[in-house]
């Protein structure tokens, strides 16, 4: 259900923009996912087009993965997580709490837990196209 909550947020904030720049009818919409938030892609694509309205009849979307990057808040060093990594139970972890990623990665350099996120979190519109 999650995706679902997605899609009706980006696409009233799509509507929103929208009808701030004037556009008539909406043709591309670029969305990027950050990987830590572990969406089903599949899914928010499906609830998307059944979410969308007049405006968006002839809408591409086209959503873009933003790999997760790291950093220590010891060395310094920033590096990317990969899941992959992970058994499938920290994964899980990760996905309804992404804020338990401290108790599962450790920085490869130092060994530290202490890092923060600095891309790789949240859902944001990188761009509309659209005709005015
Ligand atoms: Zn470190």
């Amino acid at each position: 259900m999650h995706e679902w909550a997605l899609a009706e947020a980006i696409i009233s904030s799509t509507t929103q923009i929208a009808q701030k720049e004037g556009l008539k009818e909406v043709r591309e919409v670029k969305i990027k996912v950050g990987e830590l938030q572990q969406v089903e892609l599949d899914i928010l694509e499906f609830a998307l087009s059944e979410l969308k309205t007049a405006k968006f009849r002839n809408a591409k979307f086209i959503i873009e993965v933003v790999k997760a990057e790291l950093k220590c808040r010891v060395c310094g060093h920033t590096w990317f997580f990969s899941k992959n990594k992970l058994d499938a139970d920290s994964s899980e972890a990760i996905h309804f709490v992404p804020e338990t990623i401290h108790a599962y990665i450790k920085c490869p350099k130092c060994g530290s837990p202490d890092f923060e996120v600095i891309e790789g979190r949240g859902i944001w519109i990188e761009s509309i196209k659209g005709v005015k």
